[in-house]
């Protein structure tokens, strides 16, 4: 190990290794990560739309375990809409793409595993490691995932709590359908969030449920209730995972002085839903090509960053307004928003990743529903988590 690196990477997650995929190989670069090795931590669902394949090609698409055709919303009391994504969404084999992003770039950059990093130091980039060595980089890449260890210490005044806990289970089972995953709201269950029901084969169901409280006992009275519904059949289930997912926008800037951050570090995820494996796509690809470009001038390649990122993140912030509104309503007014949409209906070509375009499409198509909406919507309780969605929006 050296003393100074070009750059230097905090964490070896999806965001981490897809950034370096786009990075140029003649960069000096060390990645530190605090696992024994890739892909140890196992939290996510996996689900992505079809541009992760385009944008990331072979790791993805070698990678793809089921493909849907149709996204069924539903709340536990049976409401229920039909969404047919105008591309289809696929399910990743989530450790299998991480390795594959890993070999792509093991030999071109340093990879140094259980080694975890204590703090940061701006002023002069550098890292301080749990052995106590200082390692000194150009730029400092922060990717350490949702756990916001290091970000907290440099956003002293960053909120708490950006997201909820979720927890699932791979399953022996089937639902009706193979091609068709299914989200349930439910104030039981997922209170402040959703539970979810992914086949991944004919034989094996992804389950699992996000929210306030809970738990492993809520996990299995879920997977009852679903069972009992005949939402699914399951013989047998597998051991539980899981993690925090993000249901807050980025903010309008990640960096300070020479330290950037990527992935959940800089809540890079539709925070309608958390899914962030796109959403860092983007941003990851975005921040490589700058650095290609333009290494020697970090203050321009930033500001270069942030103006080339504004409109994802107006985007990103908009279905963060949506997210604070939606999850915090009540489950009869989730029910009666999708009984103003129309029970049982379906709504056709909906973009998976850009969930204010649904929005869009609810109201051309269905104008009267949205005034029922508003009227489900702006009760005071709904007004005030408007407000806070509008402070989250302009930080
Ligand atoms: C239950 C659940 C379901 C999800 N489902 C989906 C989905 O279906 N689709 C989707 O797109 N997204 C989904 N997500 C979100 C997605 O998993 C995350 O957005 C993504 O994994 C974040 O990638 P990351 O690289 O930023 O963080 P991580 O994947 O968490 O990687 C961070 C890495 O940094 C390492 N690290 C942390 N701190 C340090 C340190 N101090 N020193 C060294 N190493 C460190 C960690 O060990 C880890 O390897 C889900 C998340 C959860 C929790």
């Amino acid at each position: 190990m050296r003393k100074h690196y070009d750059i230097i990477v905090v964490g070896a997650g999806s965001a981490a290794l897809l950034f370096l995929n786009f990075l140029k190989e003649h960069f000096d670069v060390a990645v530190f990560e605090e696992q024994s090795g890739i892909g140890m931590k196992r939290h996510c669902t996996g689900i992505v739309s079809h541009r992760v394949l385009n944008i990331i090609g072979k790791a993805a698409r070698k990678s793809v375990v089921n493909k849907f055709k149709r996204l069924c919303i539903m709340t536990e009391t049976g409401a229920k809409v039909e969404i047919i994504p105008s591309n289809p969404v696929y399910v990743l084999d989530r450790i299998r793409y991480l390795k594959e992003l890993f070999y792509n770039v093991r030999d071109k950059f340093e990879f140094y595993f259980d080694h975890r990093v204590m703090s940061i130091g701006t002023l002069k980039p550098c890292i301080r490691l749990d052995n106590g060595k200082i390692v000194y980089g150009n730029i400092i890449v922060n990717a350490e995932g949702a756990i916001h260890r290091i970000r907290r210490q440099m956003f002293k005044n960053d909120r708490k709590k950006a997201g909820v806990y979720g927890i699932q289970m791979d399953c022996v089972g089937k639902t009706q359908h193979v091609d068709e995953f299914t989200v349930v709201f439910s104030d039981n269950y997922a209170k402040g969030f959703f539970g979810w029901v992914v086949p991944l084969d004919e034989k094996h169901v992804r389950i699992g449920i996000g929210g306030e409280n809970i738990s492993l006992n809520t996990l299995n009275s879920f997977i009852s209730f679903l069972c009992a519904k005949g939402i699914v059949h399951v013989e047998e289930k597998g051991k539980p995972f899981g993690g925090i997912v993000l249901k807050t926008p980025p903010r309008w800037r990640d960096h300070y002085e020479r330290v950037v951050m990527i992935g959940d570090a800089a809540l890079h995820v539709k925070p309608l839903t958390g899914g962030g494996l796109y959403v860092h796509a983007l941003f990851g690809r975005k921040l490589a090509n700058i650095i290609n470009a333009k290494f020697e001038d970090v203050e321009y390649l930033f500001s270069k960053y942030e103006e080339e990122t504004l409109k994802l993140r107006l985007r990103l912030k908009i279905q963060g307004l949506l997210s604070q509104v939606f999850h915090e309503l009540t489950l009869k007014e989730k029910e009666d928003v999708l009984k103003s949409i129309g029970e049982n209906v379906e709504i056709k070509y909906v973009d998976y990743d850009y969930h204010e375009k649904l929005l869009k499409n609810v109201i051309l198509e269905r104008p009267r529903s949205i005034l029922n909406i508003l009227n489900t919507v702006l009760s005071t309780k709904n007004i005030k988590n408007l407000v806070y969605g509008l402070k989250v929006f302009l930080q």
